[in-house]
């Protein structure tokens, strides 16, 4: 029986892969040499399009760069194709035009195609030649994705599809989209009976009609397939598997260090305005988002390397895209609040990358899966594993181990667990409405954020003793506010095992300095420009 619910979403010590300086140095060299400004999200936005830029990475072999060489791959290993994506990130490079591809239509043709589509898709994917979107959403089906309506019905030699797919990006400027339909009407299994289909976006009855972001940029289109004629060759996977492929698809899509860093430009350019001897509240700032970044990257690399290792941690993608795209909005929101405070007044390129990054924001928690869809996942996860009872929960004896600030860390992530099983126990024996607490939508809800605040904690003890104490004693107090949220009564009172570790968690929290002064401090040295080189070092080939 596992010892602690985060047992249930452990992820592999996150290890950079060999040579990891040597390839970033390449990547920075490469970066130098290119023409763009760099601009947040730019992997996921109109913005971001340009095939010479997609080109010129598809030259160094750094497009497909895990498949196989037969297929114009580079053979290197996931966690190779980690870091070049993190540092074309880091840069706000403009990555968009051969983004789907190499994320996930390629891995999913490796996965399900057709040794005939793998030859003749793959090469000109990794060459930046042939664009692809993505066909999932519809006007009625978003988040409940088995209700899309567009259909496929059989025909001489393939199937005539009809429907209309909306909010697909790129479409207007892109070759080929992946087109999720039904091919069998529903029956009892809902997830029965769909079926992916590679559409070209040149076929006859394909009409694309123009949506705007709110701040009148043209990403997305609505497609409309009018009686499309699409071949048997050009059918992705197997009849009526499309719902299993799609999951496997999504669970790259919410994997990546793209739900990090897409605002990280923003923060460079806040800390390249920043000086040493800048205001408390410019570094408290600067110092807390660096702190937590170091540890999301820490849980991030940790799904890339349980990817690596052959796992499916759809779960911890999720966990980790909920905790990643909540930063990438926190630091438009604390660059804003910090921003007049900066000795240095005015700063042009600042303002322009906060303007951009706000307009972005909208969008963080809701492609790719909102929030809430996310949650859910997590919380389904984290009812149905098995738990020690609240006896053996209570018995748990947590002290810090020596007199440092990482021992202190320490003994705020063991608790915070222990505050997370008890929880968890407690909302699965409870009942309310007839029915236990874990089975209501608000009540998994706040433990799925617990969940996250704790793996949060545990990743940042990994960090070195600043990080660690800037990033548990910031979820310590989150963590004490929904343990006793989730228990209500009986968790206030004595009578309960609770307070044995949450007034700890307060105590241990504020002893040896708050998140704050750590953060003004780290944030004192990270004051300056070149923040991506500072905190991920590069060395030469
Ligand atoms: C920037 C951006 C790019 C996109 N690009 C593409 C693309 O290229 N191709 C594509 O196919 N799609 C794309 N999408 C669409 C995206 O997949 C959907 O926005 C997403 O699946 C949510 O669907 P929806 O917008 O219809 O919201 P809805 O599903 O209508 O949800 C609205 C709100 O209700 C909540 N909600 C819904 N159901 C539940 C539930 N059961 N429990 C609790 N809360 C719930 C949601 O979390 C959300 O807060 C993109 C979206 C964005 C924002």
């Amino acid at each position: 029986m596992p010892e602690s619910a985060v047992q249930a979403l452990a992820l592999p010590p996150a290890r950079e892969p060999d040579g990891a300086p040597a390839l970033r140095g390449d990547v920075r060299a490469f970066l130098a040499e290119q023409v763009f400004v760099p601009r947040c999200d730019a992997w996921g936005s109109a913005w971001g399009w340009s095939p010479p830029f997609s080109r010129a990475l598809a030259a160094r072999g750094w497009i497909g760069m895990t498949w196989p060489r037969r297929y114009g791959g580079a053979g290197r290993s996931a966690l190779d194709r980690y870091v070049v994506t993190e540092e074309l990130l880091a840069a706000g490079a403009p990555v968009s035009a051969h983004w789907v591809a190499d994320r996930q239509t390629g891995p999913a043709l490796l996965r399900f195609g057709t040794e005939e589509q793998r030859e003749r898709f793959l090469p000109a994917m990794a060459r930046a030649e042939w664009a692809f979107a993505i066909g999932m959403s519809e006007a009625g089906s978003g988040s409940d994705l088995a209700s899309v309506a567009t259909r496929a019905e059989r025909v001489d030699g393939g199937w005539r599809v009809e429907g209309t797919k909306k909010w697909t990006g790129g479409a207007h400027v892109a070759d080929f989209f992946v087109v999720l339909c039904r091919t069998s009407p529903p029956g009892e299994d809902r997830h029965a009976g769909l079926t992916q289909l590679i559409v070209d976006l040149r076929s006859p009855g394909i009409s694309t009609r123009p949506i705007r972001l709110m701040h009148g940029v043209h990403q997305w289109n609505e497609v409309r397939l009018d009686g499309v004629f699409v071949p048997d060759g050009m059918i992705l996977g197997e009849v009526g598997a499309g719902w299993g492929q799609v999951v496997a698809e999504l669970a790259n899509e919410r994997s990546g260090p793209e739900r990090v860093l897409s605002t990280f430009p923003l923060l460079a350019a806040f800390a390249a305005a920043a000086e040493a001897e800048d205001d408390p509240r410019v570094l408290t700032a600067l110092g807390a988002l660096v702190a937590r970044l170091a540890a999301l990257r820490r849980l991030s690399l940790g799904v890339a390397c349980a990817l690596d290792e052959g796992r499916s941690p759809e779960v911890q993608a999720a966990l980790v895209k909920d905790l990643g795209t909540a930063f990438e909005r926190d630091v438009v929101e604390a660059a804003r609040a910090a921003r007049p405070f900066l000795r240095r007044g005015s700063d042009a390129r600042l303002d322009e990358l906060l303007a951009q990054a706000q307009l972005s924001t909208p969008g963080f928690t809701l492609r790719g899966g909102t929030t809430e869809i996310l949650r859910s996942i997590v919380a389904r996860q984290l009812v149905s594993a098995a738990l020690p009872g609240v006896d053996e929960l209570a018995g748990r004896a947590v002290e810090p181990s020596g007199d440092g600030p990482l021992g202190r860390a320490m003994a705020i992530a063991e608790a915070a667990e222990v505050v997370l099983d008890l929880a968890l126990v407690h909302a699965r024996t409870r009942e309310q409405f007839g029915r236990p607490l874990a089975r209501f939508q608000a009540v998994q809800h706040h433990l799925a954020v617990l969940a996250g605040h704790v793996m949060f904690a545990r990743a940042a003890v990994d960090c070195g003793e600043e990080v660690a104490k800037i990033c548990t004693s910031a979820a310590a107090g989150e963590v004490v506010r929904l343990g006793h949220q989730l228990h209500g009564a009986v968790g206030y009172s004595d009578e309960h095992p609770l307070h044995r570790f949450t007034r700890p968690l307060w105590a241990w929290r504020d002893e040896l300095g708050t998140e704050g002064e750590w953060a003004a401090r780290l944030g004192g040295r990270m004051a300056g420009g070149e923040l991506w080189a500072r905190l991920s070092p590069a060395g030469g080939s």
